[in-house]
C-alpha cells in the first residue's frame, strides 16, 4: 500500500486522556481511534494487525477441531436466569442492556455459554454427535467499571471463545489438555511465548483450578507467582501453601510478578448444560448431560499486550508474524530517479507476495524515519541517491540499531 494513500495520520503527541502505553503508541502511530473510554475503532493498520493475529488463533482452533460459527451480540434473557447470570445489580454485573419497542429486555452478550447451550440442544442428540468444538471470534460487550489499560481492557472487544462438549469427563480432560498446547503455539506464534506462562487460577463447582495465560508486564492488572524452573505461576487468589505444595513447588522458587491474562481455559463440568437441559443419549440408551469447557482468548488484548512488550522509546515494534506490513519501503529526496527505483521495487515486492507499505510521501527524512519508527513495521527499505550511486538497498530491522547495505539479490533472498 502506498503510504500517500493511507488515510490515518501519525501523531508527534500523546492523547491527553490516556495512561496505557498500548494506547498511546497505538493511537500515535494510526492503528486505534479512542472513542470513548475502554472504546477503541481499529483504523486500516490496526485491522491488518488484529487480522494476523485471528488467523494465528484460527489456524490453531482448526487444527485442535474447533468449528468457527459467528453467535449475536443481542440476547434475550431467559437463557440467562436459568443459570443465574441475569444479574441487575449494577455495582457487580457487566451487562449492557437495552430493551425492544414492546418492552421486552435485552442485553449485550459478555460472554456465550447461556446461548450456545441453548442451541447446541437442537444439533446434539446422541453419543454420535459428540464430541465437537464450536468457536467464534466476536465482539463482546462489558460495563467495566474502570477501564484504564487501553485496549487491555475495553467495554466493547474482541473474544475468542472456544467451547467445548465431550460425552465424558475423560473425553473433556484430553481436549482440555490439546487446548493448552494449542494455546502455548498461539503465544509463541504472535512473539511473545517467552513471557507466557500457564497460570493456577480458581476453579469452580467442577474444577478445583481453571487455567489461565499470563504474561509478565508492569502493565498487568494481575499479581501472579511465578516458578521459572518450571514455567508454572500461580495466581494471587489461590496462592495459599496448601496449593503451593498441592503443585509440587517451593514457595522460595516462586517470585511475585504482575501479568495479564491473555487467555483463559476452564472446566465447566455439567453447569450449563444441567441448567439448560443439554443431553445426550449415550451408548446405554440412558439420557445424560454433556460435559462442557469454555476456552477464551483477548485478540484485541493480546494487540495491546505486545504492544506493552515490544515497544522502545521510539515506537511499536511488531513481530513478523502479526505486523501490518512484512517491509516498509521509504524513499528519500525527491529526484525523479529515486521515485522511478522506488516506483519500480515496490511493484517488484507486490508480484513477489511481499506486503509492503510504501512511503512515497513528500516529507523530510526525518519525519518519515521517525514515523518508520512509530509504526514498527519489521524490515525497513530506504531508496535515495546516496543507495542508487552505491547500487545497493538500504535494509535495517526495526529491532537493530545498524542499517546494513545490501544488494536487491541478497535482500530478497533474506526476506
Ligand atoms: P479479566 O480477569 O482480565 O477481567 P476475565 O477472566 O473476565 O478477564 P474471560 O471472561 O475469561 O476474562 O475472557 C476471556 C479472555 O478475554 C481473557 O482471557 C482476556 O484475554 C479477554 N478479555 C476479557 N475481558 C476483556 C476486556 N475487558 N478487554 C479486552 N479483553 C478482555
Ligand atoms: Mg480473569
Amino acid at each position: 500500500m502506498k503510504q500517500s494513500q493511507l488515510f490515518t495520520k501519525t501523531r508527534k503527541e500523546a492523547p491527553k486522556d490516556e495512561v496505557a502505553k498500548n494506547a498511546e503508541l497505538l493511537i500515535r502511530g494510526g492503528y486505534i481511534h479512542k472513542e470513548m473510554a475502554g472504546v477503541y475503532t481499529y483504523l486500516p493498520l490496526g485491522l491488518r494487525v488484529l487480522n494476523n493475529i485471528n488467523g494465528i488463533i484460527r489456524d490453531e482452533m482448526n487444527k485442535v477441531g474447533g468449528q468457527e460459527i459467528l453467535l449475536t451480540s443481542l440476547q434475550e434473557k431467559d437463557a440467562w436466569e436459568k443459570t443465574n447470570r441475569w444479574v441487575t445489580n449494577p455495582d457487580v454485573d457487566v451487562w449492557f442492556t437495552t430493551k425492544l419497542k414492546n418492552e421486552t429486555e435485552l442485553g449485550l452478550a459478555f460472554t456465550h455459554e447461556e446461548p450456545l447451550t441453548r442451541l447446541m440442544k437442537e444439533h446434539i442428540r446422541s453419543y454420535r454427535d459428540l464430541p465437537v468444538y464450536p468457536y467464534q471470534i466476536q465482539t463482546k460487550f462489558r460495563n467495566e467499571l474502570r477501564p484504564k489499560g487501553g485496549i487491555l481492557r475495553g467495554r466493547e472487544f474482541l473474544m475468542k471463545d472456544l467451547y467445548s462438549f465431550s460425552k465424558t469427563q475423560k473425553e473433556h480432560d484430553d481436549f482440555y489438555e490439546k487446548s493448552k498446547v494449542a494455546y502455548k503455539n498461539i503465544f509463541n506464534r504472535i512473539g511473545i511465548g517467552d513471557k507466557t506462562f500457564i497460570t493456577f487460577a480458581s476453579g469452580g463447582t467442577f474444577s478445583r483450578y481453571s487455567h489461565e495465560f499470563q504474561t509478565i508486564t508492569s502493565a498487568g492488572e494481575d499479581t501472579i507467582y511465578l516458578d521459572r524452573e518450571s514455567g508454572i505461576a500461580i495466581n494471587k487468589e489461590v496462592y495459599i501453601d496448601e496449593v503451593i505444595e498441592e503443585l509440587g513447588l517451593k514457595k522460595e522458587n516462586l517470585v511475585e510478578e504482575r501479568a495479564i491474562e491473555v487467555g483463559n481455559i476452564f472446566k465447566l463440568g455439567t453447569k450449563f448444560s444441567e441448567s439448560l437441559g443439554l443431553t445426550y443419549t449415550n451408548e446405554s440408551g440412558n439420557s445424560v448431560p454433556v460435559v462442557m469447557g469454555s476456552y477464551g482468548i483477548g485478540p484485541s488484548r493480546l494487540m495491546g499486550t505486545i504492544v506493552e512488550l515490544l515497544s522502545d522509546e521510539k515506537g511499536i515494534v511488531w513481530p513478523e508474524a502479526v505486523a501490518p506490513f512484512r517491509v516498509h519501503l521509504v524513499i528519500l529526496g525527491n529526484s525523479p530517479e529515486v521515485a522511478v527505483a522506488g516506483d519500480m521495487f515496490y511493484e517488484k515486492l507486490k508480484t513477489l507476495g511481499v506486503e509492503t507499505l510504501y512511503d512515497d510521501r513528500d516529507l523530510r527524512p526525518g519525519e518519515k524515519f521517525a514515523d518508520s519508527d512509530l509504526i514498527g513495521i519489521p524490515t525497513r527499505v530506504v531508496i535515495s541517491e546516496k543507495t542508487l550511486q552505491a547500487g545497493k538497498l538500504e535494509v535495517k530491522k526495526r529491532i537493530a540499531s545498524e542499517a546494513e547495505m545490501m544488494d536487491e539479490e541478497e535482500f530478497l533472498r533474506s526476506l
